[in-house]
């Protein structure tokens, strides 16, 4: 299986090297240049174990790994997860489904593609003989998530800059307490956006990236994508036979990674009725969706920040794929939305895509409403998808993170502190991080000092 660029300008390239190469040399994402029909197939597999359903998903596309090794990756990859279903679907009425993804390591979604990232990147070193520095720059749960994938693992190490005071203390915890010695948790003094600034600027410097093999931890990294398919399928076989077909999925969105990965797998044969997009009060995608236009606007923080995005890297593949693969018209599309800020779009798929959007003042009073009703706790993301569900069908509700996660949003809420095990741990452990200039040069320096 090879895999091609949105744009269209770069050489398609076999998984492993798509993987390791995460933005395509023409600045498009990577795809696979056609996608297989589990038409016929994904009804057989309603017995799997979550681990052996996602090797049976991922061989098709990973065709450059072996299988038996491809199994040993995959395998391991769940066994961090704390719950025996790795992803359960928990039923709160007739109506109503919750598929729990916030089992792993730091309990939220982004663990399903990460550790399996963390595993494929540790056997490309053992293969090529060569060691990995991954660089990124976070607001929250992606540089944990990227960080608990690389934990320990020879031949890597992982650097990831976040703006010092500005993430929560749990998320700083989960980043700096790993108590890893290949783990490099970087307080840059600035913003975000500063951080994320210089290290576009590190990676530009094409002899330094080349020298310490620097790889970039970021949303849109193909295995991400695939990763992620599975606990739809997974779910998917464990609805009802009788209203499968009629069930809504309902994802709480941010970079469109999560609900891409639904849809693809609709694309490959899976029945799934419709997806809602559900958005925070940065409501760029339900604008889109609701109304055709795709336009940037300011990002507002809120209670659900992991969602707080301006533009959404992920987009450019649903319109690769909804302009029918033509990479000229995506090249003219981002080219006229980088000028403009804007574009507007007629032809995606009305019956599969609807919207949602939830301000900061309704999050609590949702999370409130979905105790009150079932005695079920949802964590400020989760709670945005629990906003207008549908009547006309099931809905199942993707639960992104873990309420112990935001307990200031949950208490204030509802008047309970969640808690969990892996956090009260960390809260016993020093926080060991390094204090940086949000600069280029600084980040170098460190990164040379410390690289493997
Ligand atoms: C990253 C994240 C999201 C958004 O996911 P996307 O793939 O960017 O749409 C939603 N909820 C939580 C808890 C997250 O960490």
């Amino acid at each position: 299986m090879k895999f091609v660029s949105t744009r269209g300008q770069a050489p398609a390239l076999g998984f492993s090297d798509a993987v390791a190469t995460g933005l395509a040399p023409d600045g498009g994402l990577f795809l696979p240049e056609t996608l297989p029909d589990l038409s016929t197939e994904w009804s057989k597999w309603g017995a799997l174990s979550y681990p052996a359903l996602c090797f049976e998903f991922m061989r098709r596309f990973a065709t450059d790994i072996p299988a038996d090794v491809l199994r040993v990756i995959v395998d391991k990859s769940y066994t961090t997860f704390d719950h025996p279903d790795i992803a359960p679907l928990v039923q709160l009425d007739e109506q109503t489904y919750v598929l729990e993804l916030f089992h792993g390591p730091t309990l939220a979604f982004k663990d399903f593609a990460l550790q399996l990232l963390g595993n494929l990147y540790e056997h490309q070193c053992a293969v090529r003989g060569q060691s990995i520095n991954v660089l990124g720059a976070t607001s929250g749960d992606t540089g944990s998530a990227a960080i608990h994938g690389l934990l320990g693992k020879p031949g890597t190490a992982i650097f990831i800059l976040y703006p010092e005071a500005r993430t929560s203390p749990l998320q700083e915890r989960q980043m700096a307490c790993t108590g890893a010695d290949n783990v490099f948790a970087l307080a840059v003094n600035g913003s975000f956006d500063d951080a994320q600034a210089a290290l576009k600027e590190l990676f530009a410097d094409q002899a330094f990236r080349t020298k310490h093999r620097l790889s970039a931890v970021n949303s849109i990294n193909l295995a991400r994508v695939l990763a992620q398919c599975v606990y739809y399928l997974y779910a998917f076989l464990r609805l009802p036979e009788s209203t499968r077909t009629e069930t809504e999925f309902v994802v709480p969105t941010g970079n469109f990674g999560n609900v891409l990965a639904g849809w693809l797998l609709q694309k490959m044969g899976v029945p799934i009725r419709s997806f809602k997009v559900a958005t925070n009060q940065n409501d760029i995608l339900y604008r889109l969706f609701t109304t055709g236009d795709y336009r940037v606007s300011k990002v507002e923080p809120s209670l659900a920040p992991s969602m707080d995005i301006q533009v959404s890297s992920n987009f450019e593949r649903f319109l690769y794929l909804s302009l029918k693969r033509d990479a000229a018209k995506v090249r003219e599309v981002m080219q006229t939305f980088k000028q403009t800020g804007g574009y507007t779009f007629k032809n995606f798929d009305k019956d599969t895509f609807s919207a949602s959007r939830c301000t900061d003042a309704e999050i609590p009073a949702i999370i409130k409403d979905v105790y009150a009703r079932y005695g079920y706790v949802a964590d400020p993301h989760t709670a945005c998808a629990f906003v207008d569900l549908a009547k006309d069908r099931p809905s199942v509700v993707l639960a992104t993170a873990s309420p112990a996660k935001f307990p200031e949003t949950i208490v204030r809420s509802i008047g309970v502190e969640p808690t969990h095990p892996r956090l009260e741990a960390l809260k016993q452990r020093p926080i060991v991080n390094h204090r940086l200039a949000a600069t280029p040069e600084a980040i170098a320096n460190f990164v040379a000092q410390h690289a493997v």
